[in-house]
């Protein structure tokens, strides 16, 4: 199949198939290609409207319950098509679909514009709102990223309304539960790729095994998995130790279907590390077949635009202030201005023979602080 490109009208061939060999999320495949970092994916936020307010949630500070006018689309396309590497876009919120006019005014067009430059697409969603809503995305989309931290209704009602601030019954709960079971089912089915992000916090550390069972249940090709990092939304809930993650990974490693591709991402786990279990997991992980562990996009190879007043960020939930607008400024010459700023250069070290580059910003913020990454180095067995 050839896909018609909009930039210069020429026909491209089909994209290869997403796959644990190829991630284009993961900045290590630009780093090597390029020997530096480069933007090749933007993030955009569509909404800051949900319908549920997740304890968890990494951008919960700034969800609303009404907002004003975006920026016009074609700004946007503009902005993008000038992104000379560009290989990925992400639309996230809130929650994306919340508006139907988001979806049909700006997500669907977005999503055409990826399909006819020939680059992937993700949107991060939680899939519960009613399928017409998905439908009109998934000819357009390549993944479709839910959050499943649950074993049951029960555990989706406790988490997914924690901060609602009004109280939803169990049944209206256990309702939109059922009907995201069957949105991610439909979705991977009409040949999405849904991969559902668990994160292991106090709640699910000790039965992520669980949770990965019902999430091959619900027919996701993918399992994404993080350890959760309290954001300011978050601040309030338990932190649980380094150890306790290792060992929710290694169960998970036990207990896993070997046909579903699992993504470990944020790890506060490095090659450097002077602790031998750490490093003997990272071994482990490098070793198993359907495993990969992503380096963190965020600031490497991707930057989140605001859609609604194209101030450019370098995730959608860091305290780090915008340090451009796509009203004045093109996209990678933003990125080329993040890159000199002291916070990436704190991170940017490189191991290539661990296939790493770098601590994720909160994470170093959290476990490393006083640590000089540079100075660093893999130690490999
Ligand atoms: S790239 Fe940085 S974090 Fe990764 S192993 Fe090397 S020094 Fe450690």
């Amino acid at each position: 199949m050839n896909v018609l490109d909009t930039r210069n009208h020429s026909f491209h061939p089909a994209l290869s198939p997403l796959s644990p060999t190829n991630d284009p999320w993961d900045p290590i495949r630009s780093l090597r290609q390029y020997g530096r970092h480069r933007l090749t994916s933007v993030e955009m936020t569509v909404t800051n409207l949900c319908n549920m307010r997740c304890e968890h949630c990494a951008v919960g500070d700034s969800l609303v319950l009404a907002e004003p006018d975006k920026i016009p689309l074609a700004d946007m396309l503009r902005r993008l098509d000038e992104v000379e590497h560009l290989e990925t876009i992400s639309i996230t919120g809130g929650e994306p679909t919340f508006s139907g006019r988001t979806v049909s005014d700006y997500m669907v067009p977005l999503l055409q514009y990826a399909r006819s430059r020939g680059i992937r697409s993700q949107i991060n969603s939680n899939v519960t709102l009613p399928y017409s809503r998905y439908e009109q995305l998934a000819p357009y989309l390549d993944v479709m990223h839910i959050s499943f931290n649950y074993t049951s209704a029960e555990d989706f009602h406790a988490i997914g309304f924690a901060k609602s601030g009004h109280s939803v019954s169990l049944e209206a709960a256990s309702k939109l539960y059922d009907r995201m079971i069957d949105n991610a089912r439909r979705l991977s089915e009409a040949g999405v790729l849904v991969s559902a992000e668990s994160m292991i916090n106090y709640r699910t550390y000790d039965k992520i095994d669980e949770i990965h069972r019902l999430i091959v249940e619900m027919g996701c090709r993918r399992h994404e998995v993080h350890p959760m990092y309290p954001s300011s939304f978050a601040k309030d809930l338990p932190v649980i130790t380094k150890e306790q993650m290792r060992g929710a990974v290694e169960k998970l490693l036990d207990n896993r279907d070997k046909d579903v591709w699992m993504l470990f991402g944020t790890l506060p786990f490095y090659h450097c590390s002077d602790d031998a279990e750490e490093r003997a997991l990272l071994g482990r992980l490098a070793r198993e077949s359907n495993v990969t562990v992503r380096n963190d996009p965020d600031g490497r190879n991707r930057l989140n635009v605001n859609l609604f007043t194209g101030d450019v960020f370098v995730t959608d939930f860091s305290d780090v202030p915008a340090f451009g607008n796509i009203a004045e400024s093109g996209l990678d010459e933003l990125f080329n201005r993040w890159l000199d700023h002291p916070l990436a250069q704190g991170v940017n070290c490189h191991c290539p023979a661990a296939s790493c580059c770098g601590p994720n910003l909160l994470v170093k913020d959290m476990y490393y602080k006083d640590e000089n990454f540079l100075m660093r180095s893999a130690k490999l067995e």
